[in-house]
């Protein structure tokens, strides 16, 4: 394979900036700053008292947890607050080169081993303050304990996305016998067998899709390059259960690239690209799955990850909590060695906080999910990419003047909604929150209750991660051919089950499209059964699954090399630093270019030329 250089401009950053190496800031937060003396208002003092604990109707509670630094300040490069991977010169644009290169075989079976009270803020005024604690999140109808877990069928995460035709993107199903790749002996060109997947013949083909991933993949490509030098996840013993994708076998490469061997299993027993995970047995991980694993299948590789004589993790990097429920039920001695778990999905991380509720997590945790480059791009551009795409792969829709009710503007509501009225449907949204009711009629939408819209509209779209949303008594009163899906957590906001009944007839008329018809003769168009309809019918962009990777890798960068007591037996957010870094990486795509704050305006507005530059409760 080629090297190739995509593009080169931004700024040296030198590996040597280890975070956890170098000296502290002072716990609890970033750096005073002495407020600027043309601010009239006098500095408040840090105060390290726990703040209130807030409850949001059934939404998560809200706990204080202790807002970590980010990162170490090296004594001697004061303008690197951000360690390791941050800029030597701060408020120039990131390395935009993107090196495309195989990485290196992974070593298996070997190498080597392995807060303080809330962050401080500068307000904009100058002074200095503490900002509000973390979230700790319980949904009080989804109490599930880690031995409850939930069933693999139909479960995907919200953040590793995979579509149908991406997994299905190559032949890798056709072209297979139907034995189980339990029973297959296969070994790669070099003779290593350290894999269970479905066929390793298919790695060429794995090897393009990687490929193709790695070119809107770009942070995760400059993450390799900066890691040429020295390593930080050197001795890092990663057990990984994610979707096996091309996505994912790019951001394994990368943890490879930068130190780290990797063992990794599906969290989800469908979405396994098969070529991919030849393409990775191929370069030397160990990787069991497949797609279409049975239940059992998927447990079994779970253990195949974790229960190898002369390996143990020290890191997990998990989507949905099965892998740490495993190890918590099966291994539970191993977290002696284990330096701390990153979750992305929704689930996985009620788990863990519930475990950090009972005083059970035995490891610091990081909550992948709830940081600002997950939530404002994953949920928002994600959705706004893909509404149309599931529409349309569903049903052939035109969008032009339909008339479409979306319930809930939140995140997912506002991309949903952008892309449906820049196609020039006619948008109507439903909430219950009136600062979400008022920026939706700001944005031009007209604000309805559902009862009011729905015997008109065309198409219904459910976002609310609520339940019940579209009931019964309204998909009696939909008009015929009225097209209803949901892009919101789980299958929970249509009341679909209320559809089984005799009088009603459900026609499959494609793969994830059902006709349920009424006994007049009226038909709706119900997708997916009332899943998650990008997740189980379009693709999602590249791009935004780059920017959790990312965000992922430095969260497993942060707690590897975390200094002891840095974090605790707890769920932390990331350092809003790390978002910032996320975000500057993929700047570069965009040919971006950012404004460096002066001395004078650094000082002025209390910020560190380096970021943060937001308080940790700022919005965006
Ligand atoms: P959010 O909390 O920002 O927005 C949900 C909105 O729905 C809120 O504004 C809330 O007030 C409103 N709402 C709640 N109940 C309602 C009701 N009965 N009627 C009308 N409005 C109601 O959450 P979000 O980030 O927009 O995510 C929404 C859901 O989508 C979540 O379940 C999330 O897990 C899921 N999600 C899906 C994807 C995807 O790719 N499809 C990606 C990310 C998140």
């Amino acid at each position: 394979m080629s090297v190739q250089v995509v593009a080169a401009k931004m700024a040296e950053v030198e590996i040597k900036d280890v975070p956890g190496v170098g000296k502290e800031v002072p716990s609890g937060g970033s750096p005073a700053v002495t407020p600027s003396p043309e601010d009239k208002t006098p500095a408040k003092t840090i105060k390290n008292e726990p703040l209130p604990q807030h409850e949001v109707g059934s939404s998560p509670a809200t706990t204080t947890t202790p807002a970590p630094e980010p990162f170490s300040v090296k004594a001697e490069d004061p303008s690197c607050p951000g360690g390791f991977l941050s800029p030597t010169n701060p408020g120039k644009m990131p390395q935009a080169s993107v090196l495309k290169q195989r990485p290196e075989p992974q070593q298996q079976n070997g190498g080597g081993g392995g807060g303080g009270g809330g962050e401080a803020f500068v307000n904009r005024d100058g002074t200095v303050a503490e900002a509000p604690r973390m979230k700790k999140i319980q949904f009080a109808d989804q109490k599930q304990e880690f031995n409850k877990r939930p069933t693999k069928i139909g479960r995907r995460s919200l953040s590793r996305s995979i579509s149908q035709s991406s997994t299905d993107s190559y032949s890798s199903d056709s072209s297979d016998d139907e034995t189980s790749p339990r029973d297959k002996q296969q070994k790669n060109s070099k003779g290593n067998g350290d894999f269970c997947i479905k066929n390793i013949k298919q790695s060429d083909f794995g090897r393009r899709e990687i490929e193709i991933a790695e070119q809107e993949m770009p942070a995760l490509m400059a993450l390799r390059k900066r890691a040429q030098g020295e390593k930080p996840l050197a001795g890092a013993k990663v057990v990984g259960c994610t979707h096996i994708t091309a996505q994912t076998a790019v951001l394994m490469e990368t943890l490879s690239a930068l130190g780290a061997q990797c063992r990794w299993a599906a969290c989800n027993i469908y979405s396994t690209q098969n070529e991919v995970a030849a393409a990775l047995a191929e370069g030397g991980f160990s990787v069991f799955a497949w797609k279409g694993e049975s239940e059992d299948d998927f447990w079994w590789c779970i253990d195949r990850c974790v229960n190898l004589e002369g390996w143990q993790p020290n890191m997990i990097l998990d989507d949905g909590g099965d892998l740490t429920h495993w190890i918590y039920k099966k291994y539970p001695n191993m977290f002696k060695k284990i330096k701390g778990i990153v979750e992305e999905s929704v689930t996985g991380v009620h788990r863990l906080y519930q475990l950090s509720k009972a005083g059970k997590l035995c490891v610091p945790a990081m909550n992948v999910n709830d940081s600002v480059t997950k939530q404002k791009f994953d949920n928002l551009y994600c959705c706004r990419e893909s509404i149309l795409d599931g529409l349309k792969r569903t049903t052939d829709v035109m969008f032009g003047g339909k008339q479409v009710v979306v319930c809930g503007y939140g995140e997912v509501g506002k991309g949903c909604c952008a892309a449906l009225k820049a196609m020039g449907s006619i948008v109507y949204v439903t909430e219950i929150d009136p600062i979400c009711a008022l920026q939706a009629c700001m944005d031009g939408f007209r604000m309805v209750k559902l009862s009011e819209v729905i015997r008109q509209v065309d198409i219904v779209i459910t976002c609310t991660g609520n339940k019940n949303v579209v009931v019964r008594d309204y998909l009696d009163r939909m008009k015929n051919g009225c097209i209803v899906c949901n892009m919101g957590h789980s299958n929970t906001e249509i009341d679909v089950a209320s559809l089984r009944t005799p009088e009603l007839t459900w026609e499959r008329v494609r793969s994830q499209v059902d006709h349920v018809i009424w006994p007049d003769g009226k038909r709706i168009v119900l997708l997916a059964e009332g899943r998650l309809l990008n997740l189980s019918c379009s693709t999602v962009p590249t791009f935004v699954l780059s920017i959790t990777a990312t965000t992922q890798a430095l969260a497993l960068i942060e707690l590897y090399n975390a200094p002891e007591g840095r974090y605790k037996q707890d769920v932390y957010l990331l350092p809003k630093k790390m978002d910032e870094y996320v975000a500057s990486l993929h700047l570069p795509t965009f040919d971006a270019h950012l404004t460096e704050l002066t001395d004078e305006q650094a000082k002025y507005l209390g910020l560190n030329k380096n970021g943060p530059f937001k308080p940790n409760y700022y919005r965006y």
